[in-house]
């Protein structure tokens, strides 16, 4: 196991800058993973770790050593593939030692890693299988078996669940989970799936065009993403982004009828200022249908729209009450639906007038550039009273 850095990593093609100026610090056994929509850098990143690909600009390290002009069999890393490149002709026990034949390993030497890799991916009992008779599933785990028994110090795998189908994919998840585990190796992972990259990584790398926009514990991605992208790409549905103005009393929305009180200056806020604010589906809730919420925010009265109960949980598209008469709303806006989403015994109607908290303990507060400003906005200290410096940064 190593660690990885990438220096201030850039990969132009053209005039399309691939990466953009990229600093990553992967720890010796971390299991990072890079996310992000198709397109925004992820693969070019992993082929500059990987060596099928030399930065414009910027270094890549491995262990302590600078790779970044190395070729890959020179960088003691394996990689897995979203195509599995199996040989037809040969069956598992010749697909995982193909590599260890080559360099000329002893009899004895690759039968002990071909075992040892086969039972970490449960593929005892089946060496002597051809590829064609085998399940997706299975010819994947193949082609894992074929990277351990390299002993890499680093593993690269790009997208190697997205041929599965969901099931296997949710299967495949928890074998690379304990492989890891087992393994104790460094793993970098691609995946456009954010449910895998939340569930599997020490850590998630979001990026877009190019560029990395945070990088931390899935869970604190989650709660406190560093910026809008972030915010609203991780979570199934997404964040609600609610666009409105700072006022001398805190938040007021353009559209619809979202107030949040608190004191600006608390966090250094400026009235008039452009904001946007952000709340998940799961912190909103029907006022009559819950009576413990800590920190409420003022009623919000809305008009639900559509509804869509998904078996553990209802999403309820809401429109405010002004919006839905036609009222604040101006021709070509955003209509600035809040998505909720409710227990599925709920008793919620389409078409049905419901007044709406929000949770100011889990409001989220971005400026004009998209860049949090807090994570949370439960009654903040006046400036009078309260001590200086009490704002809340961004994580990052
Ligand atoms: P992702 O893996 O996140 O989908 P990529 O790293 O494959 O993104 O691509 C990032 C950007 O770089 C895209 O705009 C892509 O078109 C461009 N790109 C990637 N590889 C090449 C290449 N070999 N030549 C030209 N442009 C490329």
């Amino acid at each position: 196991m190593a660690r990885v850095q990438l220096e201030h990593v850039t990969k132009r093609y053209d005039d399309v800058t691939a990466v953009d100026d990229m600093n990553l610090d992967i720890d010796h056994g971390e299991f990072v993973t890079l996310v992000g929509p198709s397109g925004c850098g992820k693969s070019t990143t992993m082929e500059t770790i990987s060596g099928l690909t030399v930065p414009t600009e910027g270094t890549v390290r491995i262990g302590e050593r600078d790779v970044t002009n190395l070729p890959p069999k020179d960088r003691g890393i394996s990689m897995v593939f979203q195509n599995i490149a199996l040989f037809p002709h040969m069956d598992v026990y010749e697909n995982i030692s193909f590599g260890l034949r080559l360099r000329n390993y002893e009899k004895e030497e690759i039968d002990k890693r071909v075992d040892e890799a086969a039972e970490v991916v449960e593929l005892e009992g089946m060496l002597d299988r051809m590829p064609d008779e085998m399940s997706g599933g299975q010819r994947q785990r193949v082609a894992i078996a074929r990277a351990i028994v390299r002993d890499p110090d680093v593993f690269l795998m790009d997208e190697p669940l997205a041929n599965l189908d969901a099931k296997l994919r949710v299967h495949m998840r928890t074998q690379l989970q304990r492989l890891h585990r087992e393994l104790d190796t460094t793993i970098i992972y691609v995946t456009h799936n954010q449910a895998e990259a939340m569930t599997m990584s020490d850590r998630i790398a979001v990026l877009d065009t190019g560029q990395l926009q945070q990088i931390a514990p899935p869970l604190v991605c989650y709660n406190e993403p560093a910026n809008l992208f972030v915010a609203t790409f991780i979570g199934s549905p997404s964040m609600n982004t609610i666009e409105g103005e700072i006022t001398n009393d805190g938040f007021a929305s353009t559209y619809g009828q979202v107030a949040v009180e608190f004191d600006p200056t608390a966090f250094g806020l400026t009235p008039g200022q452009s904001v946007t604010l952000g709340v998940r589906p799961e912190d909103v809730y029907v006022t009559t249908l819950v009576d413990d919420l800590a920190h409420p925010t003022a009623p919000v009265p809305t008009r639900s729209d559509v509804l869509e109960p998904m078996g553990d949980e209802i999403f309820v598209y809401l429109v405010t009450e002004d919006i839905a008469e036609g009222g604040s709303m101006e021709e070509g806006s955003d209509p600035g639906e809040i998505l909720m989403s409710v227990d599925p015994d709920s008793d919620v109607q389409e078409d049905q007038e419901m007044d709406v908290i929000l949770d100011r303990s889990k409001l989220h507060l971005f400026d004009e550039d998209g860049e949090a400003i807090t994570h949370g906005l439960v009654e903040a200290p006046a400036a009078a009273s309260g001590p200086a410096g009490t704002e809340v940064e961004g994580d990052d």
